[in-house]
């Protein structure tokens, strides 16, 4: 590597590093993205001029199918599907780390056997990418609420039979680095793992898999570093390793988890519990936009609680017009934030911003929780698992003890959603049935225009 090299190194590093450091604050957020964006120009272009071990040619049809399909995701996936492909994103991490390490362990053939750091890079390279694989594809289709496949009887002991399996594979790879069996039989089983250990993961721990899937990613990436013996690809792994790491602390404390429950007792399933005509049989009362802007005429503090409906009916921008209005009447109006709401973390926030909401008015569920018993009236648009009060009576259901916005101590509670469907954790609300509530029906931002039109005419 020559000196060029290592100075375009050290550049995309600090660029990646400021770029991180500016991310975690959303009026610095951009600059960041364009940091971390052009320290990664940065690396490639070093990276090319420094080894081009492929002829360009390849490398150039590399980038345009590479950037023809980036293209194309780009224009045509909804924001509401940014979740899932920020999941594919991760398992492409993952499945890259594998190839790229498996070339160079099989290319490098006897010098191997003479490296057992080279082969133990190969093998957890291999195993970690190949599990970050495979789990991210079932994250996508559970977020997706295409894949509600949560395994089988007995699974627990094939898992650990599986995970035994793969450490007896990577001894063998630096046991015998001349056969590169034990490193397909290392991806393989790795693979089946990735699946058996995220299918069983559902409901309020989904987030908690997604960010460490996300580490994980970064991780397999660091020991392909190891590989390459390529200090930017280890810098940029342990960046994503790192902060994907911290991620998942911040959602299992959200979720009051930890990450052994997480991983090996999976919540559960929620199947045999209350069915919805026992929830909401006579009981759900509904509203409409007029008669909401009649409380809210009336009101001295509102709440508004987003959840992933909101993100369904890109209501953000009508969100913010409604708090407008009311915070001219004069009422006080702030924004109930829950850290797993929506399908990814800080997916509401990203809303909120995007519509140019103050990040002052937005509370996290920790600060407003002991304020909703003062609050008049709470509009929850959206949301669902997030408010939904069985999270603290029922042992048995999917999202048993993760903390919730205790809405249901509001004044009045409005419900805005199309109908009593479940949210993500399938099972019924029984917030939609109590005394204090009203459902409004519809599409969140629809009705969300309604109220405030209706505010305007009284
Ligand atoms: P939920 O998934 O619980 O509920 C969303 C609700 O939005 C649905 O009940 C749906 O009802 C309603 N909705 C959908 N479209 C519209 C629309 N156009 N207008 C109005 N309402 C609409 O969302 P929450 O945000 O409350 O909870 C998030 C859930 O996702 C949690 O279980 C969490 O664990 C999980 N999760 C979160 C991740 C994260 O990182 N944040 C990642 C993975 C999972 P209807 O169809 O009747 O309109």
């Amino acid at each position: 590597m020559d000196d060029w090299t290592t100075l375009g190194y050290l550049a995309s590093a600090v660029l990646f590093i400021l770029g991180l450091k500016r991310l975690s604050r959303p009026r610095t957020a951009v600059r960041g993205n364009q940091f971390g964006a052009a320290g990664m120009l940065i690396a490639v272009v070093v990276t090319l001029a420094d080894n081009a071990i492929l002829g360009f040619e390849w490398i150039v049809a590399g980038l345009i199918l590479g950037a023809a399909v980036g293209a194309v995701l780009a224009v045509r996936v909804q924001m509401t599907a940014m979740p899932e492909l920020v999941a594919l994103f991760n398992g492409f991490g993952g499945g890259a780390s594998v190839l790229v390490a498996s070339a160079s362990y099989i290319e490098a053939g006897d010098l191997a056997t003479d490296s057992p750091r080279l082969s133990a890079a190969a093998a957890l390279a291999a195993l970690i990418g190949a599990v970050t694989f495979t789990g991210s594809l079932i994250a996508f289709g559970k977020l997706r609420e295409a894949l509600r496949w949560s395994g089988f009887p007995g699974m627990r002991i094939v898992s650990v039979t599986a995970a035994a399996a793969t450490v007896v594979f990577a001894i063998l790879m630096i046991a015998d680095p001349a056969n590169p069996l034990w490193l397909w039989l290392l991806v393989a089983v790795g693979a089946v793992l990735g699946v058996l250990v995220v299918s069983p993961i559902g409901g309020a721990d989904m987030p908690v898999v997604i960010a460490l899937l996300n580490s994980l990613s970064g991780m397999a990436a660091v020991a392909a570093g190891f590989v390459l013996d390529n200090s930017l690809l280890i810098i940029a792994g342990s960046l994503v390793g790192a902060s994907g790491l911290i991620l998942t602390q911040i959602m299992c404390v959200a979720m009051n988890r930890s990450l052994l429950a997480v991983m090996f007792s999976p919540a559960p399933s929620g199947a045999g519990g209350p069915s919805a005509d026992d929830v909401y049989a006579g009981k759900v009362r509904s509203t409409s936009p007029d008669d909401v802007a009649m409380l809210l005429e009336a009101a001295e503090r509102v709440a508004i609680v987003p959840g992933y409906g909101m993100a369904v009916a890109q209501a953000q921008h009508a969100v913010r017009d409604l708090s407008r209005r009311l915070t001219e009447r004069g009422a006080e109006v702030v924004f109930g934030i829950h850290p797993v709401a929506g399908r990814m973390p800080g997916h509401m926030n990203v809303l909120l911003a995007e519509a140019e909401i103050s990040y002052e008015r937005l509370v996290e569920m920790d600060d407003i929780n002991p304020t909703f018993e003062q609050t008049d009236v709470t509009i929850v648009i959206g949301a669902n698992d997030v408010v939904n009060p069985v999270a603290r009576t029922d042992s048995s259901s999917p999202i048993a003890g993760m903390p919730i916005l205790d809405v249901d101590k509001s004044g009045v509670v409005v419900i805005i959603k199309r109908s009593l469907s479940p949210g993500f954790a399938g099972i019924p609300n029984p917030l939609f049935a109590s005394d204090n509530s009203l459902m409004l029906f519809g599409d969140g931002r629809e009705a969300v225009v309604g109220i405030t039109k209706a505010l305007q005419e009284i």
